[in-house]
């Protein structure tokens, strides 16, 4: 497919430039070369709020060659070594290459990009102009969205339990897909969207997922009977069903469980009069690989069969992944704003503290029941980045947050080689629930980010 991303993104053929510039704003793009800009101006006109007029750079040049250059323009700005903000580096290629791999494996299933995994508004823009759907929890979310040029049948309100200002905003953009698990919801929506495009949001067993969704929302099957007799009675146009196996699914298997479950759930749909052309096989995909991990590749191949053995080739199935296209785009690169030394009697071990932490981009230990992991990016001017010699000269130590608080902690055990205030860590794969969830806690602020694009 010749995207306008590719021509957006991917310009290096058509420019000796190494970079691409556009501004955020598609009514004032400005760009470096024809081809980005004829990708930007065909976006549809904004006047986004979110979006600002600031201009954004996308490097076509590799993350280690950005990262490089940024550290070396803090030297060249004298700043004191540990003045250095921690900064992302997003690569747009990687979600790009996420998106070839989903349009390899699932051909058939729709991708509606679970915005709140990571609304950056270039990755945002990006998976809009290659034509995805996207998936909003909120009024401002699906704002955003529309702000892109999206069409409103490209959204759908994936939140079972929506305030009523939403609800209202939805209707007047249109933005008719929406799901729902009990029978409030659809009293509520009677009143306020009676046209809504309803999807029955189905509960699955989501044991096997880091975040378990169930305890929250989808309704049980025993009330799929009674939730769509209702719906009947109210005269609401119910058009399928969807389920969540839970974020971070670790067992390929739920996503069959839960499509046996859908099927089942059509059924009662159609015994009552409904015709359902709609299947949402919600979120759940994996995001970076890790070794001997799921993978995109295993869910795929359990998913797709499951998918076309129970439902026919006219029920439209759409998936609404967010981990699955942003965790493995975004790297962090934190400085050492201090040391401790804790001695011992054997050999000494070291506290680092560095310029994000959990309150901040970090906050996915918490709250994502991520596992992240501290690598050398330079040491004493020296740089190390995708250096994998082992090194004997390591020392245990932890690593931890800018804050006052104790449970600002992003590594507890974990060796390193002996660093320095000023020397910088990089963390790899922290594109999802990272930065949107980060707070300004204790007066720092949120990490910026440095585009690439590494697709070439
Ligand atoms: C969070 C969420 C998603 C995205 O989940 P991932 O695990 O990031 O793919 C999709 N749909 C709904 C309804 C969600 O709440």
């Amino acid at each position: 497919m010749h995207t306008e991303l590719e021509t957006m993104v991917y310009s290096k053929a058509s420019s000796a430039a190494s970079t691409t510039t556009a501004t955020t704003a598609a009514a004032t793009a400005t760009t470096t070369n024809a081809a980005a800009s004829i990708a930007i101006s065909s976006l549809p006109k904004s006047t986004s709020t979110t979006m600002s007029e600031q201009e954004v750079t996308i490097h076509n040049l590799s993350i280690e060659q950005v990262i490089k250059d940024k550290l070396a323009l803090m030297v060249q700005e004298k700043m004191d070594p540990d003045q250095g903000s921690a900064f992302f580096v997003g690569d747009l290629g990687e979600v790009y290459r996420q998106h070839l791999r989903w349009k390899a494996h699932l051909p058939r299933i729709e991708p509606f990009f679970a915005v709140k995994s990571n609304p950056d508004p270039m990755v945002v823009r990006l998976l809009a102009s290659l034509g995805l759907g996207f998936d909003c929890a909120s009024k401002s979310e699906i704002q955003q969205v529309l702000n892109g040029g999206v069409d409103p049948s490209r959204i759908i309100y994936a939140n079972p339990c929506k305030q009523a200002s939403f609800i209202r905003y939805a209707s007047q953009q249109s933005v008719a897909k929406m799901t729902f698990d009990n029978a409030e919801e659809l009293y509520k929506i009677k009143k306020l969207y009676p046209k809504a495009e309803l999807v029955l949001r189905i509960l699955t067993d989501d044991s096997k997922s880091l975040c378990q969704l169930g305890l929250k929302f989808g309704a049980p099957m025993q009330t799929v009977e009674p939730l769509l007799k209702t719906a009947k009675e109210l005269g609401l146009n119910v058009i399928g069903v969807s389920f969540h196996v839970g974020s971070g699914c670790l067992d390929e298997h739920a996503f069959e469980d839960a499509v046996v479950r859908a099927r089942e759930a059509f059924d009662i749909g159609h015994a009552l009069g409904f015709e359902f052309s709609l299947l949402d096989v919600g979120g759940g995909f994996p995001g970076a690989d890790v070794q001997d991990g799921i993978t995109f590749e295993k869910v795929a191949a359990v998913l797709g069969p499951a998918v076309d053995a129970l439902f026919p080739p006219n029920v439209r199935v759409i998936a609404e992944p967010g981990r699955y296209f942003v965790a493995s785009a975004f790297t962090i690169c934190t400085g050492v704003i201090g040391r401790r030394t804790v001695e011992a009697d054997n050999a000494n071990k070291y506290m680092y503290y560095v310029n994000d932490g959990m309150y901040g981009s970090f906050n996915c230990i918490l709250f994502d029941h991520q596992q992240v992991y501290p690598k050398i990016l330079s040491r004493d001017g020296q740089f190390y980045y995708g250096d994998t010699t082992d090194d004997n000269n390591q020392f245990e130590c932890s690593v931890w947050g800018p804050t006052c608080d104790s449970i600002d902690c992003l590594a507890k055990e974990t060796r390193l080689p002996l660093l320095d205030v000023g020397d910088w860590l990089y963390w790899e794969n922290m594109g999802a629930y990272t930065i949107c969830a980060a707070s300004q806690f204790n007066g720092f602020r949120k990490s910026e980010v440095l585009y690439v694009n590494t697709f070439h």
